[in-house]
C-alpha cells in the first residue's frame, strides 16, 4: 500500500478547505495557536513510518494525556481502579458535571475530566515524584527525552479551570479523592500541558496497538489490559462524539482540545493528526476528516 501518497492526498484535499473549525478559546494559551497547522504521522507496528505536513511541530496534547495516565494507573492499581471509575460513555461534554452528582462521585469513565482527575489522584498517591515520574513514563514510551510540560499552558489552565475545580470538589465531597483538590488539579493541569508532535505521539501510543509492548520492545501492560483501554477509547475517546468517530473512522482513539487526535488499529498501525481548529463538539475538524479518509482509502479499521 502506498501510504505516503495516501497521506499526501488527504493533506492536500483538506488543506484546501475554508472551514477549519475554531481553536479552543477557554484556555487562553491555546487561543494563540495558528489554525493553519496540520500534520499527520503514521507509525506501522512493523516499524515503518510515513508523515506529511506539520508532523514535527509541538502542540498541547491536552486530553490525549488521559490515555497515558490511565495506562500508568491501570499498571499500578490493576482492576481495583474500577472501584473508583466506571467504563460507560457519558454522552456529554468532557467537563460535564451533573452526572457526577447523580452517580455519587463515580465518574462515567477515565477519559472525561472527572475520571482523569480521579486517575491523577491515584497517581499522586502512588508515584514518588508524580510530575517527574509521569514525564519520564511518556519519554520512555516515545523514546524521546526532549518531551516536556509547558508551564505557561498549565498556569493558564489553572486560572480558568473553574469546571475542573467544581468536579474535583464534588469528587472530594463523595470521598473519591485521597489528596487535596489543589494538589490533584495541579498535577492534572501539568499532564494536559504536555507538548508533543504528531511523530512523538504516534510512537508513544505504539504499545496500545502492540499488546502493551512499546516500540523499544518493553512490555508495559498485559494484552487484556490493553484490550480494555482500547475499548474505552472506542466508546469514550471523543467526548459526546464517540459514536460519530466509531461510525466515520472505526478505530479506538483519543482527541484533545489542542487539536490532536491519536487512533490505532491493533497489530497494524498507530496514527496521530494535528489541526488546532475544533468542531462544535471539541474534536479537531480536519483531524476527524483525515482519519475518516484514511480508513476509507486504506480499508483498514477494526470493522
Ligand atoms: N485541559 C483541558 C481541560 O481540563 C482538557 C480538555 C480536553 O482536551 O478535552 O479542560
Amino acid at each position: 500500500m502506498d501510504y505516503q501518497t495516501i497521506l499526501e492526498d488527504i493533506h492536500h484535499n483538506l488543506t484546501a478547505r475554508k472551514d477549519k473549525g475554531k481553536v479552543a478559546l477557554y484556555i487562553p494559551e491555546l487561543a494563540k495557536v495558528n489554525i493553519d497547522n496540520f500534520g499527520i504521522y503514521l507509525n506501522l507496528i512493523n516499524g515503518e513510518n510515513y508523515a506529511v505536513g506539520d508532523y514535527n511541530k509541538l502542540f498541547s496534547i491536552q486530553s490525549t494525556s488521559k490515555i497515558f495516565a490511565l495506562a500508568k494507573a491501570f499498571s499500578i492499581a490493576g482492576n481495583d481502579l474500577w472501584k473508583r471509575l466506571d467504563v460507560e460513555p457519558s454522552g456529554n461534554p468532557f467537563n460535564h458535571l451533573s452526572l457526577l452528582e447523580q452517580e455519587n462521585g463515580i465518574p462515567r469513565n477515565p477519559l472525561i475530566n472527572s475520571g482523569a482527575i480521579v486517575i491523577s489522584d491515584l497517581l499522586l498517591s502512588n508515584l514518588k515524584n508524580p510530575k517527574k515520574d509521569f514525564l519520564n513514563y511518556i519519554r520512555d514510551l516515545a523514546n524521546d527525552d526532549s518531551i516536556n510540560y509547558n508551564e505557561e499552558v498549565a498556569k493558564s489552565e489553572k486560572k480558568t479551570g473553574f469546571r475542573n475545580y467544581a468536579a474535583a470538589n464534588l469528587l472530594k465531597s463523595f470521598s473519591n479523592l485521597e489528596n487535596n483538590v489543589e494538589d490533584v488539579l495541579d498535577f492534572y493541569f501539568y499532564q494536559c500541558s504536555l507538548e508533543m508532535s504528531c511523530a512523538q505521539l504516534a510512537k508513544a501510543v505504539h504499545f496500545f496497538g502492540n499488546h502493551g509492548v512499546c516500540s523499544q520492545g518493553k512490555k508495559h501492560l498485559s494484552s487484556s489490559q490493553i484490550k480494555r483501554i482500547n475499548a474505552i477509547m472506542l466508546t469514550c475517546g471523543f467526548y459526546d462524539e464517540a459514536g460519530e468517530f466509531a461510525f466515520e473512522v472505526g478505530l479506538p482513539g483519543k482527541s484533545g482540545v489542542g487539536g490532536g487526535i491519536i487512533a490505532l488499529l491493533p497489530n497494524d498501525f498507530t496514527i496521530a493528526t494535528w489541526s488546532p481548529g475544533l468542531n462544535a463538539k471539541g474534536n479537531s475538524l480536519l483531524g476527524m476528516h483525515a482519519l475518516e479518509q484514511f480508513t476509507t482509502k486504506t480499508k483498514r479499521s477494526i470493522f
